[in-house]
């Protein structure tokens, strides 16, 4: 605690040494009211969770397994601003901490060299209209070695340990991972969410890629153009340009 270099995240702090996903046990406390601002830490989930119910890889000890709850004054349509916020403030806290020039995927992971570092999974309870409580999950492969990787995550996924040959500090990545989110929420809440759109642009892998969309029922082809200032990747196809929202969608490189 000591550490920490912020004032309001962290503020609670929650430890579990293991957990089935750190979003479920906090989406219950943010319920019951807690403080904006509380985090949630373990050291392995047994079921954390992607987007759509696929799965999250969360070893023991070996990565940040995280959730943070915020109870932003946007209106519920505007919650993915949550994962674009944070998705700036886990790159800039990576880079810094180990230099790794890591990127943003659209909508929700971080990767270096087309390996997923990272996964970011929002979830909002929204009342009428307004959001009662966002929670954040982060997980970061931070001390994974590549042959601890499952045989299925080996071409996808990679860590911080074996981008840099070494292993990383938790504790000195977790401070800065907090101090940098808290710093993009205050800049969010100060100057609204143009400078954040700004840097996410900046940082992210997925703009000026050709990508396939591949929605539920739907799929097609283009080049991802921009986000809008909901967080809608933009998407220029033949026949026009699309606006495609988080969620429901993969994209993939075409
Ligand atoms: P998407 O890649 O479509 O955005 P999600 O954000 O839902 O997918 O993340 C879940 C997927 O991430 C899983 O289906 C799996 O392929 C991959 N995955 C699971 N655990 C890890 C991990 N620890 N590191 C990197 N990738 C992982």
């Amino acid at each position: 605690r000591p550490l920490l270099k912020t004032a309001l995240l962290g503020r609670e702090i929650v430890y579990i040494a293991s957990i089935d996903s750190t979003n479920n046990e906090t989406k219950k406390l943010a319920a019951a009211g807690c403080v904006e601002g509380t985090i949630l830490l373990t050291e392995e989930q047994h079921g954390g969770r992607g987007r759509l119910s696929r799965g999250w890889f969360s070893p023991f000890g070996k990565g940040i397994w995280l959730s943070v709850v915020l109870r932003p004054r946007f209106l519920p349509q505007e919650a993915p601003k949550c994962t674009l916020m944070t998705a700036v403030a886990v790159v800039k806290a990576i880079r810094k901490v180990t230099g790794i020039p890591c990127g943003i995927k659209w909508p929700n992971d971080i990767l270096y060299q087309g390996k997923k570092l990272v996964g970011i999974l929002t979830e909002m309870n929204a009342e009428m209209d307004a959001i009662n409580h966002v929670v954040i999950g982060i997980g970061i492969n931070v001390n994974i070695a590549s042959e601890e990787l499952p045989p299925d995550l080996a071409a996808l996924a990679t860590s911080l340990q074996i981008e840099t040959g070494q292993p990383v500090s938790r504790r000195e990545l977790l401070t800065v991972v907090l101090y940098e989110l808290e710093q993009a929420y205050a800049l969010v809440n100060t100057q609204g969410f143009d400078p954040i759109l700004e840097q996410w642009r900046q940082l992210s892998v997925t703009l000026g890629q050709k990508v396939d969309v591949i929605g539920l029922n739907n799929r097609f082809s283009g080049v991802a153009v921009d986000i809008d200032r909901d967080g809608a990747l933009l998407v220029d196809t033949p026949a026009g340009q699309e606006r495609v929202i988080a969620g429901d969608v993969s994209i993939r490189p075409a």
